[in-house]
């Protein structure tokens, strides 16, 4: 039995307004090619880099959050390596100083994998966090290569953790919790898809037991969750066979290949870069005073661990209800907002199971995101407590919720409208009762006879009648009241 190791290098595009050393707008996704370039961060001789001081606080945010101590004294590094989508023949980076170093992030594994799962939670350690400016992109087109370097420049961060992740589903936790985290500090869109978090893995096996490292192969090009799950899935049991047939792992680079499902060698170890650091003699070393950091720090929002434990402790929800709240600030901002127009008036755990119940539903089948749903909080709060006063019973609230949902109409109106007010009236549900009794002289009977479940069929029978308007205990209460005073 093997035991994978993993350690993962994660690369996030910071969105500040302009890239990393010069003033061009740092927008590089979905923009007409090399529009977004100047001399500097073209490399043309004798220009001069500046710091982007916003994408330093970014990266001292982000360490900050991930429990890394920060470094006081920097210095950037110029790494040597030739390629078309690098203009200056180097790219600046940070080497022997990063930002930040020595931190942690928790990671919880559940049964589905997923990010509400409820597993035991675990810490992966985080050995740097450091910045550098990202490349230009290759575009080959019609036997072509075309170069764009409106990318060139822009500033990255690169967080890399120690090999402290155990599966593919890990990995995956992992990476989710890091966007998320992002996501909450504003620092990055942290979209995949978009390239503006893109991960490497670095893996090998060892026997169960073991403390021995094994050979680690990289597995790069991982642009979605999915390759990313595949990937390190592939690259575990294609180690193994080489393992079980005695042979060794070579330490190299692959490329996962999506369409073919497998990893693919790039190059080899041996041949591998020698990047011949040395310090950036355009940029002066880069001190942050202890005061400076202390003030990023007072900048830092909530985080959504500390969201989650509040959660559970303030509005007494559940571990993984309070998890599925928080993955998305925006959805975490409409339930508490929910949960301070109803005051005392409704318990947070009946918001919360309309959130993460009818909503997401609709959320997810009409592939929307909080923010562009119609329903505002304070409406939801209104409908939800019709159904508390016994106004519309629940098959109701869901009709009138569907239409909220299209409309962005309060509750009151539409059930005005739609005529869904309950029938909680004795008075008038009554006859429907009678009526409902002197109808059904089977299922009477054998009610009658002591068979209970035979209730559930009138009461169903007495919501037919009113089209679903009647309170169903009181048509309940009422039914046991009649047949009782027959038998
Ligand atoms: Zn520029």
């Amino acid at each position: 039995m093997y035991e994978p190791v993993i350690g993962m290098e994660v690369h996030v595009e910071l969105n500040t307004a302009s890239k990393m050393f010069c003033g061009c707008n740092a927008e590089a996704f979905g923009t007409p090619p090399n529009c977004h370039v100047c001399p500097v961060c073209l490399g043309m001789p004798g220009t001069l880099p500046v710091i982007n001081e916003q994408a330093v606080r970014y990266t001292v945010m982000t360490g900050l959050a991930l429990n890394c101590a920060i470094q006081a004294h920097n210095v950037f590094a110029r790494k040597n390596y030739f390629y078309p989508d690098l203009p200056k023949g180097y790219q600046i980076s940070q080497y022997e100083l990063p930002l930040c170093r020595d931190g942690c992030l928790e990671i919880e594994v559940g049964e589905t994998g997923s990010q509400g799962g409820e597993g035991e939670p675990r810490l992966v350690r985080i050995r740097r966090v450091h910045l550098e400016e990202d490349t230009g992109k290759l575009m080959h087109v019609d036997g072509h290569s075309l170069v764009d370097f409106n990318r060139a420049g822009v500033p990255l961060m690169e967080i890399v953790s120690e090999a402290d992740i155990r599966s593919a589903e890990e990995a995956y936790a992992y990476v989710t919790r890091l966007r998320q985290l992002v996501r909450y500090l504003g620092v990055s869109s942290g979209d995949m898809e978009k390239g503006a978090m893109r991960c490497e893995v670095n893996l090998s096996l060892r026997p169960v037991g073991s403390e021995e490292f094994g050979t680690k192969v990289e597995v790069k090009n991982l642009n979605s969750f999915r390759s990313m799950r595949n990937a390190i899935a592939y690259e575990i049991e294609r180690q193994a066979h080489v393992l079980e047939a005695g042979e060794p792992v070579h330490q190299v680079t692959m490329g996962w290949d999506e369409a073919a499902g497998v990893t693919r060698e790039q190059r080899s170890k041996e041949e591998a870069h020698d990047y011949r650091y040395f310090p950036e003699p355009d940029l002066p070393p880069l001190s942050l005073e202890p005061a400076w950091i202390e003030g990023v720090r007072a900048t830092l929002p909530e985080l959504p661990q500390a969201k989650r434990d509040r959660f559970v402790a303030e509005y007494g929800l559940s571990r993984y209800d309070a998890n599925v709240l928080v993955e998305d600030q925006a959805v975490a901002d409409y339930f508490e907002q929910a949960v301070r127009v109803a005051g005392e008036a409704l318990n947070p755990k009946l918001i919360a199971n309309w959130v993460t119940g009818e909503l997401f539903r609709l959320m997810n089948e009409d592939g929307i995101v909080i923010t562009e749903v119609k329903v505002e909080s304070e409406d939801l709060v209104a409908l939800i407590e019709m159904v508390q006063a016994g106004a519309i019973n629940q098959p109701a609230a869901k009709k009138t919720f569907s239409v909220m949902w299209e409309t962005g109409r309060p509750p009151r109106e539409i059930v005005e409208e739609m005529g869904l007010k309950q029938i909680a009236d004795a008075d008038e549900l009554t006859g429907v009762v009678a009526q409902v009794i002197a109808d059904n002289p089977d299922a009477v009977a054998s009610f009658n006879a002591g068979k209970e479940t035979s209730i559930r069929f009138l009461i169903g029978q007495v919501m037919k009648v009113t089209r679903g308007k009647a309170n169903p205990q009181l048509a309940e209460q009422l039914l046991r009241e009649q047949l009782g005073s027959e038998g």
